[in-house]
């Protein structure tokens, strides 16, 4: 009989093959060492050795497919030839050890000193030091090569390393499961920028499935379905047929704007974090970039960044978008992305001294971020796209008057034309106020991660929590709906950069809503794309009004979707 479960929908796509199990592999770090300290340190370093060639290898062999992300394998390789971690592992034999015990001792303390930057970007660092330790750990094993199916197989985890993943042929890879990792786990993304179907944290997995267990998933909706019956096989045999159909689509409407049936025009842009999002734009049909965040620039290293240094990113980010407007966000550091080089002791940091509040307190970093910034926008070449400059956590009309009157200052220095200047809506209090934003800045821009946050009050990266926002709650709507009204009565544009444009109905919603722009993972462009071109700007006003009058956000959804997906064009 078949099982179904459920996971986190982490990249879309659906798949049916077989599992081929990645199991960790099992090292005995109790054993006594089996040869003598000199035959230990050659085994240690060997392995050392061969894991750091391989990493750069892999590093080379993916920078086609991944860009500038094949960095990171990079970095790993660098673990593994950091002389520390050979000294480590070289004193831990010389007291007895076995390589297997001194190369984990040594990734482990290697591991504990990072940890204790207690800071989420080290820590995440920590997650890559297991990575290479189980590599080395697994030459040691005599294993070696990476596991890899040889049949076309849906790749089952617990948890799949950034390597792990990469080294997985891309042709024999129908989707990834995990049991642990969430959509922003390294797995899922690299999953979503290879358009491979994936689906994370799916509890019961390893218990349900063995090796050449048949699965069926779906990376939309998050399900698995173990052992499939006929029925289920024959439901996501349609599902893949409608995937390839739409894939066909998509294909044909890569460079038609975003629009609805009845020819509304809604720009479709892309969410840049980081240099590896850039190389993840060809076919997406990104219509510019309405959120380029900025804050890997201010995590990455233990001082700010240069000026200098911060014009080479934006000016990347300008040329990958030409012609079109690139929203580039000053800084939301504080709270949930902390820098080493600001002490923040809050308790509470979600409320604190975050966003544009910080960039006020350290008014040097703004002006720095502002002038380079100005300067980018001033100098790029009459191809590249056209700057505009948004902020982040923004609560009170008078934090933005006062953030704008920086950017006179740094604009009459530079004797640039001030760029076209907007405002995030993701505090309550700025959703409440947008008519007031809006009078002071040419576009909003909806941030539905933050403003569910504290409209809930549930804490955005806390999964006992997530059930409880919703972005359909009709009332949410209701007040949606006030902001676009308050942009709208101001002649300012209105989007959204939240995560809930990337849904299909979801952005239909906001279309229905009166949004002007919805900015979303690369990746999604696709999808919505073809969703809004099926159903006329008439139908979405109609279903948000009934969705925004209903008991609540179930009936919503449904008669959104029902709209969507029932909807006969007649265009
Ligand atoms: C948001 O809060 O919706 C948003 C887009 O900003 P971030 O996710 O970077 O906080
Ligand atoms: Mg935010």
């Amino acid at each position: 009989m078949s099982t179904a479960l459920e996971g986190r929908a982490s990249s879309p796509g659906v798949a049916m093959a077989d599992a081929f199990v990645v199991r960790k592999v099992q090292v005995d770090t109790e054993a006594e060492a089996a040869g003598t300290p000199e035959e230990e340190k050659e085994r240690a370093d060997a392995a050392l050795e061969q894991v750091e060639e391989s990493l750069v290898e892999l590093a080379e062999s993916k920078r086609e497919d991944l860009g500038d992300e094949a960095d990171i394998f990079l970095a790993h390789a660098d673990f593994a030839g950091d002389p520390e971690i050979a000294d480590m592992a070289h004193e831990q034999i010389d007291d007895g050890a076995s390589a297997e015990a001194a190369v984990t001792a040594a990734f482990d303390s290697f591991r504990a000193l990072l940890e204790k930057s207690a800071d989420e970007y080290m820590a995440g660092r920590a997650a890559d030091i297991d990575d290479v330790r189980d590599q080395v750990l697994a030459v040691l094993a005599g294993g070696g090569d990476a596991q890899v199916p040889t049949a076309r197989s849906v790749v089952v985890a617990h948890e799949l390393t950034p390597s792990q993943t990469a080294r997985l042929p891309r042709e024999l890879i129908a989707g990834v499961v995990c049991a642990a990792g969430s959509p922003t786990s390294h797995a899922a993304i690299l999953s979503r920028s290879l358009g491979i179907p994936a689906v994370m944290g799916v509890v019961g997995l390893l218990d349900a499935v063995a090796d050449g267990t048949p699965l069926a998933i779906d990376g939309s909706s998050g399900e698995v379905v173990v052992d499939p019956d006929d029925a289920e096989r024959e439901e996501f045999s349609q599902r893949i047929k409608q995937e390839e159909a739409l894939a066909e689509r998509l294909a044909e409407l890569v460079d038609e704007p975003g629009r609805t049936a009845d020819d509304r025009h809604v720009e479709l842009a892309a969410n840049v974090n980081d240099e590896g999002t850039l190389d993840t734009l060809e076919g997406t049909g990104a219509e510019g970039a309405g959120l380029v965040r900025t804050e890997l620039l201010f995590l990455e290293h233990d001082e700010p960044p240069s000026v200098e240094d911060q014009i080479a990113w934006y000016r990347k980010a300008l040329e990958a978008f030409p012609g079109q407007r690139v929203v580039i966000r000053t800084m939301d550091i504080g709270a949930d992305k902390p820098v080493p080089y600001i002490d923040l002791d809050e308790e509470n940091p979600a409320l604190g001294v975050r966003g544009l509040r910080l960039a006020l307190d350290r008014r040097e970093l703004l002006v720095d971020q502002l002038t380079a910034l100005v300067r980018a926008g001033r100098d790029a070449s009459p191809d590249a796209g056209r700057l505009a400059v948004m902020f982040p956590m923004v609560s009170r009309p008078d934090e933005l008057d006062a953030a704008l009157a920086v950017v006179d200052e740094v604009c009459a220095a530079e004797g640039a034309e001030r760029p076209e200047m907007g405002v995030m809506i993701e505090v309550p209090s700025a959703a409440l106020a947008a008519r007031r934003f809006a009078q002071r800045v040419e576009f909003l821009s909806l941030g539905t991660n933050d403003l569910l946050q504290y409209l809930f009050a549930a804490d955005r990266v806390l999964a006992g929590v997530a059930h409880l926002p919703d972005i359909l709650d009709p009332d949410v709507l209701r007040l949606i709906r006030d902001v676009v009204e308050g942009a709208h009565a101001e002649d300012a544009w209105v989007g959204v950069c939240g995560e809930s444009a990337a849904d299909p109905v979801q952005a239909a919603a906001f279309v229905g809503l009166g949004m002007d722009e919805l900015s979303m993972t690369p990746t999604g462009i696709g999808r919505v794309k073809d969703a809004l071109r099926r159903v006329t700007s008439t139908q979405l006003a109609e279903a948000v009004e009934h969705a925004v009058a209903a008991d609540g956000p179930e009936t919503a959804r449904k008669i959104l979707t029902d709209a969507v997906e029932g909807a006969t064009p007649d265009a």
